[in-house]
């Protein structure tokens, strides 16, 4: 199996919980099989999983549960020198 595409770290196969943007629309879905980098955490989906997850996302059929999600602008100035993590 090849590498991360940005960092080359190592790639494992994974069940995770993917934060899906459709239009306007956010959904979580749970379970999703990826394959993760362990240095960085991208995150790459086959094409067929990502059809799926449209598929969720556009459907919205018998969802496991139901969250509220606040919304945020980001206000603080964000200029200057940019810090390193
Ligand atoms: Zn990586």
């Amino acid at each position: 199996m090849k590498g991360c595409y940005f960092c080359k770290g190592k790639i494992v196969e994974q069940r995770v919980r993917v934060d899906f943007r459709w239009g306007n629309d956010l959904v979580v879905i749970e379970d999703v099989p990826a394959e993760v980098c362990r240095q960085c955490g991208e995150k790459y989906f086959s094409p067929e999983v990502y059809k799926e997850m449209e598929n969720l996302a556009k459907t919205k059929e018998k969802p496991i549960e139901h969250v509220e999600i606040d919304v945020f602008r980001f206000v603080k100035p964000a200029v200057g020198k940019a810090k390193s993590l």
